[in-house]
């Protein structure tokens, strides 16, 4: 079979009435491209008809440069989880995301890839002039400044879908829970080179969004999970160790101030608060340090009992 060059993977969950206009549109962007792609549609357990109609449209739509694959879930795992099928079941050497809801443009893929001979090895998409309610882009704006400042990340629009990436930097990404909506910043910190490009984005014209503001709530924790993971994923001692050691120092000191008052003002300890919280501290602070061990036993076995290097090389050059 012959090389792909690119696939475009649309993961989609009750999107029937955007899903012809989806393939008319991709389909024939992709056609004219002189490269071979593959389009594959990852059906989330939709419920409504769009699978038969998007099976229909395919049948009717048929190019040559351009393979169609349709992945369908035994029910609806999600949006993250259809990414990564997507990506499990691509060919391609570069990849690229788009919605399923017409928000994305498919005419936006040609710019990508000319962006892409730049010499990059993830171009994203910015929305900026994002066609949601008021309160969302607001939002979203938030959080795009969030993780910013904590991760020093220099691009725009995080959660904008629309991207092309080079596939070896999306191989052990591990994705889970709903982390695809940060998969720019999973990127980023696997060191890729990344180029951004405006596109153009939609309203949603048809179905709803499948998302509420507990997206918000989702979004933050998952912010600290990679931080973490990203910063002292191979030395949880270090976080825990530091809190436990901080703990144990304002419980010295607390407990040097509970002794001093009872020495020399005469105040005993079952009438001295401060002697309460030397305890806290300490016992916190045991806590803490114990975690931290406990945490350390656990990424020895994650990295070890799986051979997994703690590093990435990109290449290796022989002279
Ligand atoms: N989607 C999916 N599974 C889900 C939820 C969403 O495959 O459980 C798809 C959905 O059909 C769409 C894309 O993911 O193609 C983005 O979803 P949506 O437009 O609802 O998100 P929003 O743009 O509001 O963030
Ligand atoms: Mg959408």
């Amino acid at each position: 079979m012959a090389n792909i060059d690119i696939s475009v993977i649309v993961p989609f969950y009750n999107e029937e009435k955007n899903l012809e206009v989806l393939n008319e549109e991709l389909v024939k962007v992709l056609s004219r491209l002189s490269i071979n792609s593959e389009v594959i549609y990852v059906n989330d357990g939709s419920s409504d008809r769009s699978l038969e109609i998007l099976q229909k449209e395919v049948e009717k739509d048929k190019k040559d440069n351009v393979q169609i694959k349709i992945v369908t879930f035994t029910k609806n795992f999600g949006q993250t989880a259809a990414v990564v099928a997507g990506i499990d079941n691509s060919r391609g050497e570069l990849i690229s995301f788009l919605d399923a809801d017409l928000q994305n443009d498919p005419q936006d893929i040609p710019r990508f890839l000319d962006k892409m001979k730049e010499g990059y090895d993830a171009v994203f998409g910015w929305r900026k002039e994002r066609k949601d309610a008021t309160l969302r882009s607001l939002l979203s704006k938030i959080a795009n400044r969030i993780i910013s400042f904590v991760f020093s990340y220099p691009y725009h629009d995080v959660g904008c879908s629309a991207r092309v990436v080079k596939k070896e930097y999306l191989k052990n990404l591990q994705l889970y829970g709903e982390l695809h909506r940060i998969m720019p910043v999973l990127i980023y910190l696997k060191g890729a080179k990344i180029g951004e490009i405006v596109v153009k984005h939609r309203e949603r014209y048809e179905g709803k969004s499948k998302y509420g503001f507990e997206r918000i709530v989702k979004t933050l924790i998952d912010i600290i999970t990679v931080k973490f993971l990203s910063s002292y994923g191979t030395r949880p001692a270090y976080v825990f160790g530091t809190f436990g050691l901080g703990s144990l120092f304002i419980s010295g000191l607390a407990l040097i101030g509970s002794a001093y008052k009872k020495l020399f003002l005469g105040v005993f300890v079952h009438k001295d608060p401060l002697f309460l919280i030397a305890i806290f501290f300490g016992l916190v602070g045991i806590q803490f340090i114990m975690m931290g061990l406990l945490a350390e036993l656990q990424v020895r076995t994650y990295f070890e009992s799986q051979n997994k290097p703690i590093y990435e090389v990109r290449n290796i050059e022989k002279y």
